[in-house]
This record gives structure tokens, sequence and C-alpha cells, in this order.
């Protein structure tokens, strides 16, 4: 059995619900049991969540409303095109229901005037809450038996409101009790995407693009035979085709090769989905859901081989270097400890480090703490941060048996003035931080000599 999860474009609109109806049933024929779906809110619809949520903190209660409107259109127009029959009436008043419900809440958030992050879960979460309530009635309705789940009861997490990670044993325990007696009872079973409880029963979420990660989640906890992610690309391609205009497609890459793109920007997966499927050698496969018969791209345990090329670029911008200097380091130990003590302490991820005798570079992409920690470090020592920086990652298990990759991607980029260079013991990537103005031209470089 599969799990399926859609994207906000491949639920967007009606059409988009109609491609995801005929994949579903395609999948179902193929495996006589199943799918899983998980979907996430229809597209922008999150965005629009979080600025109402904000709109209303700042007052702007006018405003907010009159988004809560927007959506509750949005949705009921879904409905009147995909459900007609029975179901349609109480599925159009659950919607009023839920979007009643927002607007009281923009209500009490422009009287209180701030947002908790759980206050903001409650809000973010809906966008999944309902696309996945439309996506069941419209399975349904287009005679692909279907049971919607609370994704609430299914993904148990620990309280990091907006950016919860799930309790694998609870979470294994919750999906047996509402997703598989769904399967086992010869029905789909969809549950919205990015979602989840804590065991005390509040709403979380999982981080911006999260619905990946529940998806996984999800295969990981019922076994699944395969782990598909649809979206509106053929797959993981050699880079962001945002940058690039146009990047090859990735056939078959390893669970490590698509870990390090995601994590450094290949926004396609969303890095926390790889663990799961990693931890039960579950395969991930990337597929467009414009069309449903292309191979997509395979991740699996095994490497692609890709003999002297790399397998992708991924770029992260707005990028901060933090510089920190210490004569004292030199021949110190412990040193580096206080120094990452503090980034723990500011619950701030540290993305690539170099160092020199008497010198630690990090780069850091959350600035919200970036002051604080600044302040840290200079009891200490001496401390510079640069920021519009941008950290480019060359990717490929190739990069372990092939050294001359390595002078490749330096040399090819010798006119850009690199701030940082890393390739760390596992070399399955060189990254670079560069100015953030010479990115768009070094991918360019790189993704010629190595793809084009
Ligand atoms: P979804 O809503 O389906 O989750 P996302 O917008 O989160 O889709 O991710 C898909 C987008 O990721 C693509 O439209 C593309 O612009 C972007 N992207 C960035 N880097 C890559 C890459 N290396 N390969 C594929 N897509 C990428
Ligand atoms: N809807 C959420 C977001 O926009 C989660 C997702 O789509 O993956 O971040
Ligand atoms: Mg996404």
């Amino acid at each position: 059995m599969v799990v399926q999860k859609f994207g906000g474009t491949s639920v967007a609109d009606p059409e988009a619900i109609r491609r995801l109806i005929e994949i579903v049933r395609t999948a179902r024929t193929r495996d006589g049991r199943g799918p899983v779906v998980v979907v996430s809110a229809m597209s922008k619809v999150t965005d629009a969540l979080l600025a109402i949520a904000s709109t209303a903190a700042a007052g702007r209660t006018g405003e907010a409303l009159q988004r809560v409107d927007e959506l509750r259109e949005r949705h009921a127009a879904a409905v009147r095109a995909l459900v007609s029959g029975p179901a349609q009436t109480p599925l159009l008043a659950h919607i009023a229901g839920q979007l009643d419900q927002l607007a009281d809440i923009v209500r009490a958030l422009a009287v209180l005037r701030e947002v908790s992050p759980r206050t903001l879960d409650v809000v973010a979460a809906m966008g999944e809450l309902l696309s996945s309530r439309v996506v069941a009635a419209a399975l349904t309705e287009a005679g692909v038996a279907a049971d919607w789940v609370d994704a609430r009861c299914a993904v148990i997490t620990n309280n990091e409101h907006t950016s919860a990670n799930p309790l694998g044993p609870e979470t294994a325990a919750a999906l047996r009790n509402t997703v598989m007696p769904i399967l086992d009872g010869g029905r789909v079973a969809v549950l919205g995407g990015f979602v989840g409880a804590t065991v005390e029963g509040h709403t979380t979420t999982l981080g911006r693009g999260g619905s990946d990660y529940s998806g996984a989640i999800v295969g990981a906890g019922i076994a699944a035979r395969e782990i598909q992610i649809w979206t509106d690309v053929d797959g993981m391609l050699t880079a962001d085709p945002r940058v690039i205009a146009s990047p090859r497609l990735i056939a078959q890459l390893s669970f490590a090769e698509a870990a390090e793109l995601a994590y450094f920007g290949a926004k396609v997966l969303h890095p926390s989905t790889i663990l799961p499927a990693v931890e039960r050698n579950i395969p991930v496969r990337i597929l467009n859901s414009w069309k449903p018969d292309a191979a997509g791209t395979l991740i699996t345990a095994q490497s692609a081989g890709t003999g002297a090329r790399l397998t992708g670029l991924a770029s992260k911008k707005d990028v901060t270097v933090i510089d920190i200097t210490s004569t004292r380091m030199l021949m110190a130990y412990g040193f580096l400890r206080r120094v990452f003590e503090v980034f723990e302490r500011f619950r701030t991820a540290v993305d690539m480090v170099t160092t020199s005798e008497v010198s630690v570079s990090v780069t850091v992409d959350d600035r919200r703490n970036l002051d604080a920690i600044v302040q840290a470090l200079s009891e200490f020592s001496e401390v510079s941060i640069e920021g519009e920086l941008a950290l480019l990652c060359a990717v490929g298990d190739s990069l372990q048996g092939e050294p001359e990759i390595a002078a490749r991607v330096v040399s090819v980029l010798e006119e850009v003035p690199l701030k940082m260079i890393s390739q760390a013991a596992s070399r399955r990537n060189i990254t670079v931080v560069l100015p953030q103005s010479d990115l768009p031209h070094a991918m360019q470089r790189l993704h010629q000599e190595f793809f084009t």
C-alpha cells in the first residue's frame, strides 16, 4: 500500500482535485487496497491564515474578517463543484462552522493584540483540516469510498508549537486506531498534512511545508510500501527551477543526497521527510500531479552511481555569517562547547561551520535571536556578523570517490568571492557561502559545468 501526499497546488481547485481523484483511483486499482491520502491546504491558504492572524492581532479586524470570508467562499465553491449528493449540505455547514470559529478567533485576537504560538497553530491548521474534508467527500462522490481522519487524532507530537515533532510510539498507536480500521474496511483514508496534536489534545503544526513530513510519518507508521509526494514539478530537479531556467530531472538519488538537497533549499521536499522513510527503509517518490504517468524521482537507500557527476545543487538565501574570534581559543579545548552552548540556549540551528586556529565561523538563517546570540558570544570572544549572504550546496554521493569534482566546483567559482567553503567527512556535499548578489551567476556556472 502507498501513502500519497498531495501539495497545495495539487488540491488548489476543483480541476486539481479531479486529477487527484484519478491518481488515487489508479493506485487503489493497482494495489487492491488503500491508499492513504495526505493533503496540504489548498494553495496559498496557509499564507492567508497566517496573515489573518497577524492582521487581527494588529487590530485590523475588518481586513481580517474579509479574508476569512474569502476562504469561506473558496472552500464552499470547491464543495459545490465536487460534491452534489446528500453529503453537500452537511459539508457546507461544517465549513461555515469552522470559518465562524475562525472569525471568533479574529475578534479575540483583535482584543488581545497578540497571537501565542498555540493559537497560531489552531489557525494555521484550519487549511489542512478543511481541504482534507473536501477531498474525502469528493473522492466518495466520485465512487472512491473514502473516510476523513482527524490528523489531530493520528499524528501525536511534542508541544513545540509551529514546528512540532512527532512522538513515535504515540503516533504509531494513534495511526493503528484511526487509519488502519479504514484501510482494513476497504476504504481510502484521507487526512490533512502539517497538522498534529499534543498528548493533551492541543493542536500543533509541523513547520512550513510540513505536509511532506506528515506523509512520511504516516508512511512509516503504517509500514507503507512507498511514500509518494505529488507536486507541481516532474520530481527533484538538478537545481531550483526558479533560479535555473531548465534544470534536469534527477531520476534517482539516495536518502542522504535528498536530505542534503532538501535541507539546503530544495523546497520540493521538506527536510524532515527523509528521516521516517530512512528508519523504515521506505522508498520516497516525487511525482507531478499534472503528469501522473511520468516516472518522477525515486529516493532510496542506494545511490544511483552518477560516476564523475554531481547529483544536484541547492541554495539558501538570507544567510548570516557569525564570525567568532578569540585569541584564547589557541590550543584551548572547551571553546567550541561554549560557542555552541550559546546557539543551543537561543534555540538557533547552525547550518555550516568552519574553523581556523583562532576563529570559528558559523552560518544561521534564523535571525530571531541574533542580537542576544551576539551579546552572549561577546562575553568571551570578539564577534562580527555579515548578512545578505547565500549558501550554495553541491551534492553528490560521487564526491566520495571522485576527488576532482570538489576541485572543479571551486575552480568554476574562481571569480566569486567565497566567504566560507566546507566539505564534511561524509563528503557528500561541498558548500560555499557567497554574497547573495553573486548567487544566480554562480548557480548558472555550476549548473552549466555539471549538468548541461
Ligand atoms: P507542494 O505545494 O506540492 O508541496 P512546493 O511549492 O512546496 O510544492 O514545492 C515544489 C516547488 O519546489 C517547485 O514548484 C519548485 O519551484 C521548488 N523547487 C525548489 N528547488 C527544487 C528542486 N531542486 N527540484 C524541484 N523543485 C524545486
Ligand atoms: N500548508 C502548509 C504550508 O503551506 C504545509 C504544506 O503545504 O506542506 O506550509
Ligand atoms: Mg511543499
